[in-house]
């Protein structure tokens, strides 16, 4: 195989070149990064899960009508997605107090929130992705005002929609980060894209039991059994078979392999569907 062109190396994914003009090659790697690099691991199998959990979460957004960038899986590590112009922020929309709103707030951990919340923050490492509100973003014009209300509107929805697909599966939605990208169409319109990925690496997943963590703060607090937790999160998302496809640190590849199948059968026909038009400039009032 010829050599890819690597676009882009970030911590847990690296972006090759994609196959036509267009799209990207994202590529799940196994690499755990904590405390702004500083935390660092290599978990085998990581990569091959957070690949299928977050194309299969992409693909049933898909379905309720929230344009993602996921296009279809490739192979256990790889998808194809749209090429967008990435806005810098990360939006946080969280249910339930924990991590840095619990710390930051004082709240005990596990408290439900008398309502959602969301939270921006700026993608700039150097900065340590600080939080900044609603005007900072319009200010320094990183979205227009339209975009601001249709990505805040998209992001109560698929929080609406996530909530009820975990709580199916007896999963709570603690809390989670969403990235967004701009699309512009032949015309000329903006359409605005969920992109990055959706996993136990940007969400809090506890079991609805037993509270026990499913995710990422496993390795952010040494507490161990992270692929296990989020062997767990797949498999309860029909995603792997009981027992899983990592076994001793070992991937079963055949069956990593063949479950790939599986993502594109639910994307199947997407294509380049209609999503949400919106104005590039402010309208007059
Ligand atoms: O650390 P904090 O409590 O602010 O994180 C809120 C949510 O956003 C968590 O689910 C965390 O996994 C996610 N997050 C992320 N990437 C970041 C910061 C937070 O996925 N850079």
């Amino acid at each position: 195989m010829s050599r890819r062109k690597v676009l882009y190396e970030g911590k847990a994914k690296t972006v090759y070149e994609g196959p036509e003009p267009g799209t990207f090659i994202q590529y799940f790697k196994d690499d755990m990064t904590a405390q702004n690099g500083a935390k660092k691991a290599i978990v085998a199998g990581k990569g091959v899960l957070n690949n299928r959990i977050s194309a299969h979460l992409m693909s049933k957004l898909e379905t309720i009508g929230i344009p993602t960038h996921f296009l279809r899986s490739v192979n256990m590590r790889e998808q194809l997605v749209r090429q967008l112009e990435m806005i810098p922020l990360e939006v946080v929309i969280r249910n339930v107090a924990a991590g840095s709103l619990a710390k930051r707030l004082g709240l005990k951990e596990g408290m439900v929130l008398p309502r959602p919340v969301i939270e921006f923050y700026y993608k700039k490492d150097e900065l340590n992705d600080p939080m900044v509100t609603e005007d900072h973003i319009i200010a320094f014009n990183w979205v227009d005002p339209y975009e601001l209300d249709e990505l805040i509107a998209m992001s109560w929805r698929i929080n609406d929609y996530l909530n009820g697909l975990f709580a199916g599966i007896g999963i709570k939605l603690v809390d989670f980060k969403l990235e967004y990208g701009r699309l512009w169409g032949e015309n000329g319109e903006l359409y605005l894209i969920l992109a990055d990925e959706i996993s136990p690496d940007s969400c809090r997943l506890w079991d609805a039991e037993t509270n026990e963590k499913l995710d990422k703060d496993l390795f952010r607090q040494d507490l161990g059994g992270v692929i296990e937790a989020y062997q767990k999160v797949a498999e309860r998302l029909g995603l792997v078979p009981k027992g899983g496809i990592i076994e001793g640190g070992n991937i079963n590849e055949q069956l990593a392999a063949s479950l790939t199948q599986i993502d594109n059968d639910l994307g199947r026909d997407r294509g380049l569907r209609s999503i949400s038009k919106m104005p590039t400039k402010p309208r007059k009032v």
